[in-house]
């Protein structure tokens, strides 16, 4: 995606040019703007190509913001977004107030070094974010997700793994040891061990990546709501692994 990022000015505009574009609502939900899954795994690369630059915008899409950023410079760009004018700032939260429209669900670990709105470069009101340790999944989380997609007509869902994940490599080690975790860490060895035995043989990266896979499974097959609309290319849901290392999110199976 580097390539994308001729500027931070060009990255403003496109950012203003698909917002625009985009279609206002669908008849189900005609109080929600509608952002395709394709489009919201292109703001999240573009997000994360920022986070990774160190051009950092937190994003709002208010139109004051988004005509400053047109019409000055990167340095002052990335001075209003990581400050935001009093007035700017009191629109937005202004705006939430009202209603939420989330472009992203980010089902993410709880890792401290993978905030999603910090690594996609997301101000308020863009990502609806579930996190557990494990980015492993519950009935709440469930019933949470369902919400964003039924609700508030979101069409995305990242499961989002992290490298060294301190949860699956915990659990490995636990299962290995053929022993139990203390207290209710147990329940998310118990979430993970699928991965962990379905990657014997492989490295915790392997792990990490299998756990992410079964999360997207389960959700791509979860009944009744998700499996309908992912069936019917309503709803898409994908796996991304960050890096520690680097700060880039790699998504997996994309389809
Ligand atoms: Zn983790």
């Amino acid at each position: 995606m580097r390539e994308k990022q001729l500027t931070p000015l060009f990255v403003g505009i496109a950012l203003l040019g698909t917002s625009h574009c985009l279609p206002a609502a669908d008849p189900a939900h005609p109080d929600q703007p509608i952002v395709s899954p394709a489009e919201s795994i292109s703001r999240l690369e573009e997000g994360n190509g920022r986070f990774n630059a160190g051009n950092l915008q937190h994003p709002h899409e208010s139109r004051e913001e988004r005509t400053y950023m047109a019409s000055n410079s990167y340095e002052n760009t990335g001075m209003i977004f990581l400050g935001t004018t009093a007035a700017q700032a009191a629109k937005r939260r202004a705006e939430l107030t009202k209603s939420q429209h989330p472009f992203a669900i980010i089902v993410s670990c709880s890792d401290s070094r993978v905030p999603p709105e910090i690594v996609f470069d997301q101000g308020l009101g863009n990502l609806f974010v579930l996190r557990v340790a494990g980015n492993v999944i519950d009935d709440h989380s469930l019933g949470s997700i369902e919400y964003a997609v039924d609700h508030l007509a979101v069409r995305l869902i990242v499961v989002l793994g992290h490298q060294r994940c301190g949860a699956v490599k915990a659990a490995k080690e636990t299962i290995a040891a053929k022993g139990e975790a203390p207290a209710h860490i147990q329940s998310l060895v118990a979430a993970i061990k699928p991965a962990v035995e379905s990657t014997l043989n492989g490295d915790l990266d392997a792990t990490i990546k299998a756990n992410v896979k079964d999360v997207v499974d389960a959700l791509r097959s979860s009944t009744p709501i998700l499996k309908g609309k992912v069936d019917a290319g309503d709803v898409q849901v994908i796996g991304g692994y960050y890096s520690l290392d680097t700060g880039a999110v790699t998504f997996l199976d994309k389809k």
